[in-house]
């Protein structure tokens, strides 16, 4: 008898026990095909003493139906999922389903249909197809992903096939991707940067898990080094899996490494095309696809012979996932690295206290690079006193900024305004009767977004066209933008520099890796003046011409006030003063604030990170924060505001005595309200020798609530609203 235990797709269901073909061999790891009722689910063979499930008997299990042809997931990776599941407190289904594509990558189909426009415009264009054409452009992909992209539905798309504006084109999914090779255009490093690259090569090489922290200020090469890295696991026949934070940052990326490697890594993320997905996925369980770059999402792929991981702009809390699985990519990889018993890199010019620590306990090996690559130096960093030298009515540029800003139109250099919101303004309010604008799903202002005259949450997405006349009191043209956002920003300049060429950069306008290229081709050619963006702005670019960088409000990430605020203005703020002066001419950076005393500011002022560093690192401590205590939220929501309540107040009541441990809350969360469910939060707070897992599993594993409410663990939250 057969027996193998199969992990099912569906969360819902515990893993079941099937028969497998008599013949066949069915190892752990195995996709296959069980049938479930009427129904089939695709599922993976787990190892029974790792998985419980009721037993059954022989003689009712029933026969899998299939076993996919691709290779079982090797023994690491189920061991990763096993973790994760663990270590989150999530359902192993939930875990899998990040290592599994859609099942038709499974089936190995060697063409797929996807459509594009032919450049035909059909005699009859109702403003549906011109939409759709417009927005299309060079995309291609299937009837639905074109339908999505140009928000229109499935048959505009179908129609303007049959009108020959679309046509159809045969995709190959199994066309191999090129190697890269290592020896392509092998750079000349600096003695820094070569000390730091052989140390890396030689782990590399050795095999082995070895976790490093590669601390190097920005443009210290930080790329280039681990670049060498990468070449060697080439060179060992090995995979390299690279995780970015942020999807418009990979187009610049897959650039630079086809200029060291001769072509383009494969790409991951949420932006690839149903057939990009599956040639990827299968490439990448083959092991055909030597370097991955990817989102967070590229982690839990089934490589077949991993020899790096790298995670790139480590310190992001992008890296952090706020739904489904909340696991936090930067401390996976590691575990990845661990198990998979190869090195791992992680990058960053600020990294974060939790890895600092790491290395200060020398868990983590920490290679420096302590200069910018070419004697570039770092910028010189001012505070503008906003209370000094305020702007003028109306106006957020103060008067120092504006003659710098002017200063350096005349010398022909690009200038960055850097201002962490969106849209144009982040409340508007009735000047007559004082009316605010509230999302109706969220405890949430309203955000203006004058480019595309919406006003819009960014909780939930809810969108309603800027009204005329105040719903409350029927004024009309009484409503006031309260606030500066990024558009705001852009107006003020256009205002003050007709004459300079500007863009805007958030994710409303760079929403794609094409359009990040299109923005770095521009700035490279010389064709942005003023440059008016978010945090997108403040990562891994590198422009030369790029000289002037003004912080509009350096306050602002001061404002939340969670454990990690200080910690990260600072490093956004450095990110972003990182990318003035990086070829041969000097950086400026001046930061507006309220408070130039503030610990952040002047630390930013006088250059002394380490002093900053080390004061918020010990007030951590001392308040066993982490890395130093440990920290669960649970959150409980329901559309019924009494339900959450109950279900709160029932859990906190519940809360088990245990040492070094307490629970504080229920309390209404800051985001009291969030797509339409009432929000209620906990917060554990336990110290690090104690498996607050176990606790919390126990716990809540006791308890029942009404179906309709839901409890979400969040193990090392980054988020607190
Ligand atoms: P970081 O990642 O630390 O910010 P980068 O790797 O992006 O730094 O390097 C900054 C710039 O300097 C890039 O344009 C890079 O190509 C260049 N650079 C760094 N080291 C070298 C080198 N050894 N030879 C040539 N160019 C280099
Ligand atoms: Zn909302």
């Amino acid at each position: 008898m057969n027996r193998v235990r199969v992990l099912l797709l569906n969360a819902a269901l515990g893993p079941l026990d099937y028969r497998a073909p008599r013949d066949a061999d069915v190892p752990p790891g195995s996709i296959v095909v069980a049938p479930l009722g009427p129904r089939q689910e695709v599922g993976v063979v787990w190892e029974p003493e790792r998985l419980e499930t009721e037993e059954v008997g022989d003689n009712r299990l029933r026969p899998l139906l299939h076993v996919y042809d691709v290779p079982p997931l090797a023994e690491p990776l189920r061991r990763l999922i096993d973790w994760t599941a663990d270590y989150y407190l999530s359902p192993i289904a939930a875990v899998l389903r990040m290592a599994l594509p859609s099942s038709s990558a499974l089936d190995g189909a060697r063409t797929v249909t996807e459509y594009r426009a032919t450049g035909l415009v059909p005699d009859r264009l109702t403003p549906q197809r011109a939409q759709a054409l417009e927005r299309i452009e060079s995309r291609q992909g299937l009837i639905r992903e074109l339908a999505l992209a140009a928000d229109v539905s499935d048959g505009v798309i179908r129609g303007l096939v049959k009108a020959g504006a679309i046509e159809a084109v045969e995709v190959t999914i199994d066309a191999p991707f090129p190697p890269p090779d290592p020896d392509h255009a092998a750079p000349a490093l600096e003695p820094a940067q070569q000390e730091a690259a052989s140390e890396f090569v030689t782990a590399v090489r050795s095999g082995g898990f070895s976790p490093y922290l590669l601390d190097g200020v920005t443009g210290s090469g930080k790329t280039e080094v681990y670049f060498e890295a990468i070449a060697e696991a080439l060179r060992q026949g090995k995979q390299t899996l690279v995780l970015l934070p942020e999807i418009a940052l990979t187009e610049p990326f897959l650039k630079r490494f086809a200029a060291r490697f001769g072509c383009e890594p494969v790409a991951w993320h949420s932006g690839l095309r149903q057939s990009q997905r599956r040639r990827a996925w299968r490439a990448i369980s083959t092991g055909d696809a030597k370097v991955v770059v990817g989102a967070r999402s590229a982690l839990f792929l089934p490589y077949r012979s991993l020899g790096l991981i790298v995670v790139d702009e480590a310190h992001e809390t992008s890296f952090k996932q706020e739904e489904g699985v909340q696991y936090h990519a930067r401390d996976v990889a590691v575990m990845r690295a661990k198990l998979e018993e190869v090195p791992v890199i992680l990058a960053s010019a600020t990294p974060a206290i939790e890895t600092r620590q790491m290395a200060e306990i020398g868990v983590y090996k920490e290679v420096k690079l302590p200069a910018r690559f070419g004697g570039a130096d770092m910028p010189e960093i001012a505070a503008i006193d906003l209370i000094q030298d305020p702007p003028m009515r109306g106006r957020w540029l103060a008067p120092t900024l504006v003659r710098e800003i002017e200063a350096n139109l005349e010398a022909g250099e690009q200038t960055l305004l850097f201002l962490n919101r969106r849209g144009y303004a982040p409340l508007t309010l009735c000047r007559t009767c004082g009316h605010r604008f509230q999302c109706p799903n969220c405890t949430a202002w309203m955000v203006e977004h004058r480019l595309v005259s919406r006003l819009a949450c960014h909780h939930c997405g809810h969108m309603m066209p800027p009204p005329r006349a105040c719903p409350e009191c029927k004024d009309e043209d009484s409503l006031v933008p309260c606030g500066p956002g990024v558009e705001r920003i852009a107006d003020e300049v256009r205002a003050l520099f007709p004459d300079a060429r500007t863009a805007i950069v958030t994710s409303d306008t760079i929403w794609s890796p094409a359009k990040a290229a299109e923005f770095v081709g521009r700035m490279d050619a010389g064709e942005i003046d003023i440059v008016i963006g978010t945090q997108l702005v403040t990562k891994g670019y590198h422009f030369p011409n790029l000289t002037l960088v003004g912080v509009v409000d350096a306050d602002l990430g001061l404002s939340g006030g969670d454990l990690r605020a200080a910690e990260r203005s600072f490093q956004q703020i450095c990110q972003v003063s990182g990318r003035a002066g990086r070829g041969e001419k000097p950086g400026r950076v001046f930061v507006q604030t309220h408070e130039p005393a503030a610990p952040v500011i002047s630390a930013l002022v006088s250059g002394d990170v380490e002093g900053f560093y080390a004061a918020e690192t010990d007030a951590r401590r001392e308040a066993a924060m982490p890395p130093f205590g440990r920290l669960a939220g649970i959150i409980v929501s329901s559309e019924d505001l009494a339900e959450a309540t109950e279900t709160a107040r029932l859990i906190g009541r519940t809360a088990p005595k245990v040492e070094n441990m307490a629970v504080f809350g229920p309390a209404p969360a800051p985001l009291a309200m969030l797509r339409g469910r009432h929000r209620q939060r906990l917060l554990v707070h336990a110290a690090r020798s104690l498996d607050v897992q176990d606790v919390i599993r126990d716990w809540l594993g006791k308890l029942d609530w009404p179906r309709s409410v839901r409890v979400a663990v969040d193990v090392d939250p980054y988020s607190f609203l």
